[in-house]
Formats: C-alpha cells, structure tokens, sequence
C-alpha cells in the first residue's frame, strides 16, 4: 500500500471517528440548499457515494461536492442537483440531455471518452475487495478438506484409488492359486492384503513379491505407473499447496474465481469482473451489495476503494474489512456531453478545467481533499 493510500486510510478512519462525534454532539452540518436556481442555472447530475457524496438532509456533503461547489463558484456557474441511484443513470441522464454536467466518483474510461468528455482527473481511484470480517480465514479442518476436493487433488485421489484397485485385483487374482503365494485364497483377506501391498507399491515400496508371471508383471508395470504418478502428485502438491490455500478466505483479485461476488451494475468494478472469470451478482446500488455482503449472501463486494474504506470505517466498522490491494487504477472526471453539445457546454468544461488546475496549483485542492481524507500525515 503506497504511503498516500495508507494515509488516506488512516484519514478516512479519522473521518468516521469526526463523523460519529459531531453526530453526538448534535453538531452534524446542516446541508445549506443550492442558491435558488436561476433560468440560467445548468443540471449537475450526481449520486449519493460517500464520502464523495453525502446526502444531508435537502442537500449534499462530501469531496465531491465540495469541489464541485468551489468550481462552480469559479467559473460563476449556477446549479442545480439531479440525483440519480448509479453511475449507469447518472451517464444516461447526461446522454439524453437531461443534466448538463455530472460529478461523483465516476471513474473515466476509454469506453465512456467515446461517448463524453471528461474534465481534467479529480480523485486518484481504483478497485479493491471487500469481505466480511469473519471471513472463514483460519488453518481450519473445512479448509483442509477443501484443499482435498478442490482443483486437481480430487483427480489424484482417484487416479491413486485405480492405483490401488486395479493391480490389487489383478494381483491376487494372478496369486490366489500359488503354492507359496502371500495372499489369501479368500476374496475379502486375499483382496485386502492385494490392496495394502498395491498401496504400498504407490507410494514406492513393494513388501510381498508376487509369485506367479502375471502378478510379477503387474508388480512391475505397478512400480513404473507409481513412479510417474508420484512425480506428478509432487509436483501438484509443490505448486498448489501454498498456506494462501489453506487459509481460504479471500486475500485479493486472484481468489475471486469461483466466489460469490457481488458490485454495481454498470460500475468499472462489474466490467473488471466480466473480463477477469469472476461471476457477480450486480446490484442497482452499492448499498444493497453492502447488505448482502453482511447477510453472508454475497462473500465479497469489488468496488472502489475509497468508498469501500469509507463504509469499513463508518457504518461498517466490525462487520466488514478491505483486503488485498488497489489492483486496478482509475481515476475520476467529472462528465460533460461530447462537443457535439454545443459551445456553451464545451465551454464550461473548459473552464472547469482551469479552475480545477488552479485549485491544484493554489493549495484548495489540497484543502477539500485534507477535509475528506487526510486529517493528519
Ligand atoms: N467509479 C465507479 C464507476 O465509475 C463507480 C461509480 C459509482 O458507483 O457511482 O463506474
């Protein structure tokens, strides 16, 4: 975890921690509602993802909002919000024409730059994962079994169990009759012992010679297929029996095959998972994969980490925690609809982006930010 991430973990604690004791205290900001929108006011299309977005009461808090405000006092903007459930709504909404702009933590894309443009990168992102805190994690007997009936353990368990049938069968069957042979004439004795000594040829050590040619045969033909199939039980045990294994649970991005999984639908978080085998189950909001995730229905949440922090740290302390790192880096733009919009929208977003780097280079950025995510280095 880069050294600006782990800070902003320890900030995002610090602002769950901020956040209970205003509440306590009873002095939890009273969202201030928009300036009266003016005819010439435009529609910013957002979302409640805290702490990007909060909503309070009328109104919204959060990084983004914050931002969002300086910049429209920058630029002299007049706004009204438009709130829609998902990203998916926010970018059909901008798409019809129904909001002018659209700010949250929308992560920008190469698919999504087709169809708008983006204002300069407002929030450094990216995916992490979620799982509940009780993840079944421990050195457990389940996990063990599991390692037995999981890849291609159950494969090497049969191939050892014909090991054992087979020549164990042909053996006595060639031996029952001899003289001096060591098995019994009687199926269950003789067949138990042929068992044990073709066992004991699996693993590389032949205790009774067999007497008769067929059974010699065997012996031997049961000493060459033994050897290949301890090579390659070997090696399977030396590429796949890692503790990780053992601990189950999941520890990152590689685990999730397999796993019941859940995101947002429409989110970069659910079109990582269709093109990495990872199966979800894709909620219409966050907050609902959150619940399911508690309820034990999904086994782990992929989404964007800085809200996933948030929600660890805040209404999710004790039931889930982040594990694993930020695999895939995003950032976040603020949406404006492509030039074919018109000049007037082309030119906002042209100032928003100066004002935006202004903001970078004059210390206020820094500030929002701090506001949000950082409270000490
Ligand atoms: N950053 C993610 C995306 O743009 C999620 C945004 C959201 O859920 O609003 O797809």
């Amino acid at each position: 975890m880069s050294r600006k991430f782990s800070a902003m973990v320890s900030g995002l604690l610090m602002l769950a921690g901020a956040a209970a004791h205003a509440q306590e205290q009873g002095t939890a900001p009273a969202a201030a509602p928009e300036p009266a929108a003016a005819t010439a006011a435009i529609t910013v299309a957002t979302r409640e993802i805290p702490p990007f977005v909060i909503r309070e009461g009328d109104g919204y808090s959060g990084f983004s909002v914050d931002l969002w405000r300086e910049l429209a006092s920058r630029t002299g903007t007049q706004f009204e919000w438009l709130e829609k459930r998902n990203v998916a709504e926010i970018l059909s909404s901008v798409d019809a024409g129904e909001a002018d702009v659209a700010i949250a933590a929308i992560s920008i894309t190469s698919e999504r730059e087709q169809r708008f443009d983006f204002s300069q990168p407002m929030f450094e992102s990216g995916l992490q994962i979620m799982v509940p805190q009780e993840q079944d994690s421990g050195f457990s007997l389940s996990n063990v079994g599991r390692y037995f009936t999981q890849g291609a353990m159950p494969y090497l368990l049969g191939i050892l169990a014909l090991l054992i049938l087979v020549p164990g069968h042909l053996v006595w069957w060639a031996e029952r009759k001899h003289d001096d042979s060591p098995f019994s004439r009687h199926y269950f004795p003789g067949i138990f012992h042929a068992m044990g000594w073709a066992l004991s040829a699996a693993a590389g050590q032949q205790n009774d010679n067999p007497r008769s040619r067929l059974g010699r045969v065997t012996s031997i033909a049961a000493i060459f297929v033994s050897l290949l199939f301890l090579t390659y039980w070997q090696a399977e045990l030396t590429s796949s029996f890692t503790v990780q294994q053992l601990q189950g649970g999941i520890q990152g991005p590689d685990d999730l095959p397999g796993k019941r999984v859940g995101t947002l639908t429409g989110s970069t978080s659910a079109q990582w998972a269709a093109t990495h085998q990872v199966k979800t189950t894709e909620f219409e909001k966050i907050a609902q994969a959150f619940e399911a995730l508690e309820k034990g229905r999904v086994e782990a949440v992929v989404y964007d980490s800085p809200v996933l922090l948030f929600h660890a740290a805040s209404s999710g302390r004790g039931k889930v925690r982040v594990v694993g790192p930020v695999f895939k880096k995003e950032n976040y733009g603020i949406v404006f609809p492509p030039r074919s919009g018109g000049p007037r929208k082309t030119d906002l977003r042209k100032k928003v982006n100066e004002a935006l780097l202004r903001m970078r280079e004059d210390g206020t950025y820094d500030r929002i930010y701090r506001r949000w995510f950082t409270t000490e280095e």
